[in-house]
C-alpha cells in the first residue's frame, strides 16, 4: 500500500503545484530549528516533580561503533514518535539515551589503529550523539549514561559485591566456551549454533578455566513463571525465553559403574523424563565429553580415537546448525552399569548425539519407547524390550502389542516387577519415590538455563572488584575503595591472557583483611552486566552515593516497569533475560518494587536492501548522514516509519525517501500559501457546505486513525498514509476559501470557511510532529502559533464529525416502494445493491420471485424488477 500511495501523491503534486511556488528547503528549516533546540536544554527533560501521569519510553542503548546505521534510525524514530505523542497528550515523559560502551570492538580498534580504547570510544560517542541530535531525536541528555566511565561502572562493582555477599556470585573451575577470535570466554547465551555471537564464522572451543558466575539459576522458576505476566511482550520473545530456560520434570537415577574401584567416581547420574520405562533400558549412552569417558579412554587409544571422531562430528553438526539431524554413531566401551531398579547389567556406550550441555550428559536408552533410542538400537542390534502396553480400548479385551517404538504415555507397565500394571503417570510418581527412599535417585526438575559466566579475559570492561590473599583467600574490595579504576595505557595484545595481568600497579594490592599482599582479579565483566540495569540509572543518573534512589526509580518504574521498551529481536534472550534476573535481584535487595523491568516490549523489524541484510561486504549499506544530506532528517526518519509497519522487515528504497520529501514539500507549500492570520476565536458557522464538511470529516477521521495507531498497533505507515489523504483533500479544495457568513434560513455557503482552514492546518502540524518534527515546528510558526508545539494538546476527534455522511435510499420492487436502506453517501453501486437485496422486508417480498434486473441510481433509489 505505501508504494502506491507514494506514486499517486507524486503525480498529484506535479499537476497541482506550480513551479513558481516557494520551495521546501529541508536544510534551511532543519538548520534553523536545530539551532533553536540547542538553546533549550530543558526541551526534552523529564520533570522532577510533576502532577502529570508518567510515561517511560526507552530505546535500547547502542554500542558506540562510530556511526549510526539505518537500523538505529528506525528504532529511535519509533521511540521518538511515541515520546512526542505522549508529551502532546500531557504526560511527564522520560526519554533518555546512553552508550553501551565497553566491549571488544574498542580493543580491536586499539590494536589496529593504536588509539587507546577510551579515546576511540569517546570520539565515537561524540560523533553518534551529533548524528542523533541532527536527526532531531528528543532525548533528555542530562541523564546520559556512558557505561565505560567510572561514574557508571563503579556501580557494576557495587552490585557485584552485593551478589558475592549473597552467594549469588561465585567462582568455579569448569568447561567454558572460548572464542579464539575474541580471545575470551563467552556465556552460553553468546554461543549461537556452536559459534561466537560476534564471529559467525568462528567455532567456539571448550576450555577448562576458573571463572566468575552469577547464580541466575536461583531465579529459573520465577523467570519462567513471570513470562505469563508479560502479555505485552511479543509472543515470539516469550517463547524464546521459555525454551531457553527449558524446564523439564523428570527423575535423576544413579547407575553404578560395574567393577569400579573408587566408589567416589563410580556413579553415573542419568536424567530421564520417563523413569516408568527404566525396566526397558538396554544400554546407557554417554556424551563424548562425559568425565567418565575421559577416564575410560585414558588407557584405550582405540576408544579415544572413536570418541575424538564423535567430538569432531558434533562440532560439524553444530556448524551446520542442527545437532538433531546428526547421523547417529556410537561405540561400546566394553564396560557395564548396573540398573538400580532390577540389578541388571547394561552396556555403556558413547554416542555422538548425546550432548554434555543437556541434562547430565548421560541417558538411559529405552529402544522400545523412544524414537531416537529405537533407531540407534536397530543400527547396532541392541536388545529392544517392551515394558509399556497401550491401554486397551475395551476392558474385556487384552492389550495388543503395539508397533514400536511406542512412545505415548497412554499405557500400562509390563515386565517391570512390582510396578507392572500401573499406568505411566502413576508409575513415574511411584518409581521416583522408590528411588528416593532407596537413596539412588529422586524426582527433579532440570533447566536448560545455566549460571551466567561473566569473566572475560579482556581489557575494556568493568574490573571485577575482588582480591586474592594467600591468607584469607577471596576477599571483596571494600565499598569505600570503589571504583576499582580500569588503568590506562595498557598493552593490549591477544596473547598471554587478560591484559590487566601485565599491569603490576593494578595486580599488586593490599589485603583489606590482613594488610598483607594480595593479587587483584584481572578478568573484567561481561558487558551484558552493564546493560542489565542501565535503565534504572537513567532515573537518577548523577547520584554518586548509590546506584539509584529507590524513590525516583519507583516513580518511573511503578509496579510494572518501563512503559514501553523498543529494540531488536536479537536481544530476545541475552539482554532481556539478564535484565529480568537483575531486576529480581534488585527487588530482593529492596532497591525497587517492580518484579519485571519492562511492561511493554516492541521488537522492530530489520532493514534490508535489495533483499539482503545491509552489510559493508555486500556494499548495500545506507548511511543516515547521506540520507540527511540528500533529503533532510525529517524525510529520512519518516520514511523508516512509512515504508512498512514497524514490526516488519523493511526493504530500503532511496526513491521512497524521495517520495516522502516530495510529500513534505507539498505540505509546506500548502501552508505557505494558506497560513491565514485570521483571528483564532472566529467561530465556525454551521451548516457547512458539502466541500467544507468533507474536509472537516477527513480531518476528524485522520485524527482518529493516527491516535488509534498510537494506542499500541503502531502501524505508522497507515497513520502517515492517512495524513497524506488529508493533504490530498486540502489540495482538492484549495482556492475555494472564503469567509463563511451563514444567516439562518439561508442555504449553506459554498466556501471553505477560514476558521476551518486554520484548524485543519494547525492540526496537520500537530499530527506531523511525531514523524517530521522539524517541518512541523516550521509550519507551527508559519501559522502564527506562539506556544511550544511539543506541549500543544493533541487534537481530540469528534466521532460525530468523523462519521461518513449517511443517506436513506428508497427501495422499490417493480416500481412500488417496499423498503428503505441507509448507506454512506457516495457508496458504490455494488454496495448499495447488496444492501438493498439483504434488507429484511425486501428479502421477504422477493421470496420465490425471479429477479430480472436491479437498477441502482446512486444516492437516489434502487428498483428491483421481478417476474
Ligand atoms: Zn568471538
Ligand atoms: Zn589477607
Amino acid at each position: 500500500m505505501p508504494q502506491e500511495e507514494q506514486t499517486s501523491v507524486t503525480r498529484d503534486s506535479r499537476s497541482r503545484d506550480g513551479q513558481d511556488d516557494v520551495r521546501y528547503d529541508a536544510h534551511r528549516i532543519e538548520a534553523k530549528w536545530f539551532e533553536r533546540w540547542q538553546q533549550e536544554p530543558l526541551l526534552y527533560a523529564a520533570e522532577p516533580h510533576s502532577t502529570k501521569p508518567k510515561y517511560y519510553v526507552l530505546e535500547m542503548l547502542p554500542y558506540p561503533s562510530g556511526a549510526l546505521h539505518m537500523g538505529h534510525v528506525r528504532n529511535y524514530a519509533i521511540g521518538d514518535a511515541l515520546a512526542r505523542y505522549m508529551w502532546m497528550n500531557g504526560y511527564n515523559v522520560l526519554h533518555p539515551m546512553g552508550w553501551d560502551s565497553f566491549g571488544l570492538p574498542a580493543e580491536n580498534a586499539a590494536i589496529q589503529n593504536h588509539t587507546p580504547p577510551r579515546q576511540w570510544t569517546l570520539q565515537n560517542i561524540a560523533a553518534m550523539k551529533a548524528q542523533m541530535k541532527r536527526l532531531g531525536f528528543g532525548y533528555d541528555w542530562s541523564r546520559e549514561v556512558t557505561t565505560c566511565l567510572p561514574e557508571y561502572y563503579r556501580w557494576n562493582q557495587w552490585f557485584f559485591i552485593r551478589l558475592f555477599e549473597k552467594g549469588l556470585a561465585y567462582r568455579k573451575k569448569s568447561l567454558v566456551n572460548w572464542c579464539p577470535k575474541c580471545c575470551t570466554v563467552l556465556a552460553n547465551e553468546q554461543v549461537v549454533n556452536g559459534r561466537c555471537w560476534r564471529h559467525e564464522d568462528t567455532l567456539v572451543e571448550q576450555r577448562e578455566l576458573e571463572q566468575w558466575f552469577l547464580r541466575i539459576t536461583n531465579y529459573s522458576d520465577e523467570l519462567l513463571r513471570d513470562l505469563d505476566r508479560l502479555p505485552n511482550w511479543p509472543e515470539k520473545v516469550r517463547t524464546m525465553q521459555r525454551n531457553w530456560i527449558g524446564r523439564s520434570e523428570g527423575t535423576l537415577v544413579d547407575f553404578k559403574l560395574e567393577g569400579a574401584t573408587d566408589p567416589a567416581t563410580s556413579t553415573i547420574s542419568v536424567f530421564t523424563t520417563r523413569v516408568d520405562t527404566i525396566f526397558g533400558a538396554t544400554s546407557l549412552q554417554l556424551a563424548p565429553q562425559h568425565p567418565l569417558v575421559t577416564r575410560l579412554t585414558k588407557h584405550n587409544d582405540l576408544l579415544r580415537t572413536e570418541v575424538d571422531q564423535f567430538i569432531a562430528e558434533q562440532r560439524k553438526a553444530r556448524e551446520v546448525g542442527d545437532i538433531g539431524e546428526i547421523e547417529k554413531h556410537g561405540v561400546n566401551t566394553g564396560r557395564f552399569a548396573v540398573n538400580p531398579y532390577n540389578g541388571e547389567k547394561v552396556p555403556i556406550w558413547v554416542a555422538n548425539y548425546i550432548l554434555m550441555d543437556y541434562g547430565t550428559g548421560a541417558i538411559m536408552s529405552v529402544p522400545a519407547h523412544d524414537d531416537r533410542d529405537y533407531e540407534f538400537a536397530k543400527k547396532y542390534k541392541l536388545e529392544i524390550r517392551l515394558v509399556i502396553l497401550p491401554l486397551a480400548q475395551d476392558p474385556e479385551e487384552t492389550a495388543v502389542e503395539p508397533k514400536l517404538p511406542f512412545t505415548t504415555m497412554q499405557g500400562t507397565l509390563v515386565n517391570s516387577a512390582r510396578f507392572s500394571g500401573m499406568d505411566c503417570e502413576a508409575a513415574i510418581k511411584a518409581m521416583s519415590e522408590h528411588a528416593e527412599k532407596n537413596g539412588f535417585g529422586k524426582a527433579t526438575v532440570t533447566y536448560r538455563l545455566k549460571d551466567w559466566g561473566i569473566s572475560r579475559q579482556r581489557y575494556w570492561g568493568t574490573p571485577i572488584p575482588m582480591l586474592y590473599c594467600e591468607k584469607d583467600g577471596i576477599v571483596a574490595v571494600p565499598e569505600k575503595d570503589l571504583p576499582v579504576i580500569l588503568p590506562e595505557n595498557v598493552d593490549i595484545t591477544l596473547t598471554g591472557g587478560s591484559p590487566l595481568g601485565r599491569v603490576p600497579d593494578f595486580v599488586n594490592a593490599t589485603c583489606p583483611k590482613c594488610g598483607g599482599p594480595a593479587r587483584r582479579e584481572t578478568d573484567t565483566m561481561d558487558t551484558f552486566v552493564d546493560s542489565s540495569w542501565y535503565f534504572y540509572r537513567y532515573t537518577d543518573a548523577r547520584n554518586d552515593q548509590v546506584p539509584l534512589d529507590p524513590e525516583k526509580a519507583g516513580y518511573w518504574f511503578g509496579d510494572h516497569g518501563i512503559d514501553q521498551y523498543i529494540g531488536g529481536i536479537e536481544h530476545a534472550i541475552l539482554h532481556l533475560i539478564y535484565s529480568r534476573f537483575w531486576t529480581k535481584f534488585m527487588r530482593d535487595m529492596g532497591l525497587i518494587k517492580n518484579d519485571e523491568p519492562v511492561e511493554r516490549l516492541f521488537s522492530q523489524g530489520m532493514i534490508i536492501k535489495g533483499g539482503a541484510k545491509m552489510s559493508k561486504s555486500l556494499g548495500n549499506t545506507v548511511s543516515p548522514d547521506d540520507m540527511m544530506e540528500r533529503y533532510g532528517a525529517d524525510s529520512a526518519r519518516m520514511y523508516t516509519l512509512f515504508a512498512t509497519s514497524p514490526d516488519r522487515e523493511l526493504d530500503w528504497l532511496d526513491e521512497g525517501v524521495e517520495g516522502i520529501e516530495r510529500f513534505l514539500g507539498r505540505v509546506y507549500r500548502f501552508v505557505a500559501r494558506n497560513a491565514s492570520q485570521a483571528s483564532p476565536d472566529t467561530q465556525l458557522g454551521t451548516p457547512l457546505a458539502p466541500e467544507a464538511r468533507q474536509i472537516q470529516r477527513k480531518l476528524h477521521q485522520t485524527i482518529k486513525r493516527v491516535s488509534d495507531d498510537f494506542q499500541g498497533r503502531w502501524h505508522f505507515n497507515t497513520s502517515i498514509a492517512a495524513i497524506m489523504e488529508l493533504v490530498n483533500e486540502l489540495y482538492a479544495a484549495e482556492g475555494r476559501v472564503g469567509e463563511a457568513r451563514v444567516v439562518a434560513g439561508d442555504s449553506p455557503p459554498s466556501l471553505i470557511p477560514v476558521p476551518l482552514l486554520r484548524e485543519v492546518q494547525r492540526d496537520l502540524a500537530i499530527l506531523l510532529e511525531p514523524f517530521a518534527p522539524y517541518l512541523a515546528h516550521e509550519l507551527w510558526e508559519m501559522l502564527g502559533e506562539k506556544g511550544s508545539l511539543l506541549r500543544a494538546p493533541w487534537p481530540k476527534y469528534d466521532p460525530a464529525l468523523a462519521k461518513e455522511e449517511e443517506i436513506e435510499i428508497p427501495v422499490q420492487i417493480n416500481g412500488k416502494l417496499r423498503g428503505r436502506i441507509v448507506v454512506a453517501a457516495d457508496a458504490p453501486e455494488d454496495i448499495i445493491r447488496e444492501r438493498a437485496l439483504a434488507e429484511a422486508r425486501i428479502k421477504a417480498t422477493l421470496n420465490g420471485k425471479q429477479i430480472v434486473k436491479v437498477i441502482v441510481v446512486p444516492n437516489k433509489l434502487v428498483n428491483i424488477v421481478v417476474r
